[in-house]
């Protein structure tokens, strides 16, 4: 026995540890941040059925990229803007001052936190369309709080999207979309109040996108949200956007679908990850939801939530690329119909 199988033993032994540390990597992580699970290689594919696509039709969207970064150094240039603090509000005011005119809600709340009671400012541009149905695009604008009293400005994480948002509001501004209404939202107190060494991150964080879910399921607006796009870290001059197993997968392939159209797909799901973000109260809900972030900002997400988060990092051909998937994946979400089961 000994002689003859022994090296296959230890053979077959070695190959059932390697699998259950494949499994370990694999398996799900919702108490840490996005954060905390690495990125796996390569797979863009899922074994789902195939999307029933509409045809690819109209003249690509437009997306102003430098425009785009301007608004990321204007967000920037506040300074850091934790909650509470006096820059948190110069950065409500700069993005309630670029959608003058719109129709805005207001979602403001105290948050119970671990550090105390904050007050909390979700804000909502509305813009109309045909079709009976939301799809929301959302971003957070705070900055990280235990950072506060770094030079840490959260040029890509906040900032790149935030001012995303502000750009897509250009492109929605007067006009009667020819499709669901889209749903602006720049949500609050996303960051975490306390180290996550000190505290999980689903116990401590996402309090202003918690809020929003909870109001809208309880006024009925929840169940007319046909989709949840979020973009988060999207402004890295080195854009590759994962794919996150947390999202709904039918939505994410509409987006590849979308990022494929327009020839920016090389940018998209080289990598898959398992993300908690400011979709999960969503996804917790039913809503199809869809995360676009690039969780590897630097040499190992080195530049994410330290100083070195800065606008020298972004490009505007990023704001370019994931704004005009974004619109483009509106585009088809649109004219899918019926959309597929959640
Ligand atoms: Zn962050």
């Amino acid at each position: 026995m000994k002689s003859k199988y022994f090296w296959w033993i230890v053979l077959a032994l070695t190959l059932a540890v390697l699998a259950c540390d494949r499994d370990k990597e694999a398996s799900p992580a919702t108490q840490t941040p996005a954060t905390q699970t690495p990125a796996t290689s390569a797979a863009a594919e899922t074994k789902e059925t195939p999307l029933n696509l509409p045809p690819d039709s109209g003249p690509p969207p437009s997306f102003d990229g430098d425009r785009a970064m301007q608004y990321v150094k204007d967000i920037v240039k506040l300074g850091p803007r934790p909650l509470g603090s006096a820059n948190h509000k110069k950065v409500e005011d700069y993005i309630d001052s670029r959608l003058e005119g719109d129709q805005v809600e207001d979602d403001v709340f105290t948050a119970d936190t671990p550090v105390g009671k904050f007050p909390v400012h979700n804000i909502v541009a509305k813009y109309p369309g045909t079709k009976d149905g939301i799809i929301i695009i959302a971003s957070h604008y705070d900055t990280n709080y235990p950072l506060k009293d770094s030079p840490y400005v959260g040029a890509n994480d906040g900032g790149s999207s935030s001012a995303l948002l502000l750009e897509l509001a250009n492109q929605l501004r007067g006009k009667t979309r020819d499709g669901y209404s889209v749903w602006l939202v720049w949500d609050d107190a996303e960051e975490a109040m306390k180290s996550e060494k000190d505290m999980p991150f689903m116990d401590d964080s996402l309090y202003g996108i918690s809020h929003l879910a909870d109001k809208w399921q309880a006024d009925g607006t929840l169940k007319k949200v046909k989709a949840f796009l979020l973009a988060d870290m999207i402004g890295d001059a080195d854009l590759s956007v994962e794919r996150d197993s947390n999202s709904t997968q039918w939505l994410e392939n509409v987006v590849y679908e979308a990022a494929t159209r327009l020839g920016y797909q090389s940018h998209f799901f080289e990598r898959n990850n398992q993300v908690s973000d400011d979709h999960l109260p969503f996804v917790k809900r039913g809503v199809a939801c869809a995360d676009l972030i690039d969780f590897e900002y630097g040499y190992n997400n080195v530049f994410w939530h330290t100083p070195q988060d800065t606008v020298d990092k972004l490009s505007p051909m990023s704001l370019k690329i994931v704004g005009s998937v974004v619109l483009e994946t509106v585009r088809i979400v649109d004219k899918m119909d019926p959309l597929p089961p959640k």
